[in-house]
């Protein structure tokens, strides 16, 4: 968790998964498998670079095409559960 220090910084990740959704018209993401166990790209939703596991993820639309996307996994926690995982939550303070 390198990214993440408080709420403004989670306020600003959210902002990436909601204007994620409006500009694509996307309800949601479905979580897929392990991409690559350790990586330094830059995450497809959040843009960060910081070393550690990629997932896929799908936005669910009906829109045909391809709409997988290699996330963090903090964007893949929040597609999954819609927020970080509960200790970052708890060490943090943050507000789902
Ligand atoms: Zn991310």
């Amino acid at each position: 968790m390198a990214k993440i220090h408080d709420q403004a910084d989670y306020d600003r990740f959210q902002k990436k998964h909601d204007d994620l959704y409006k500009t694509e018209g996307f309800y949601g993401l479905i979580p897929g498998r392990l991409e690559n166990e350790f990586s330094v790209s830059r995450c497809d939703i959040c843009d960060d670079g910081t070393g550690g596991p990629r997932y896929i993820v799908t936005g669910a639309t009906l829109r045909p095409g391809n709409h997988s996307f290699i996330v963090c996994i903090d964007c893949y926690h929040y597609a999954a559960f819609g927020q970080l995982d509960d200790q970052t939550m708890i060490d943090l303070d943050l507000n789902p």
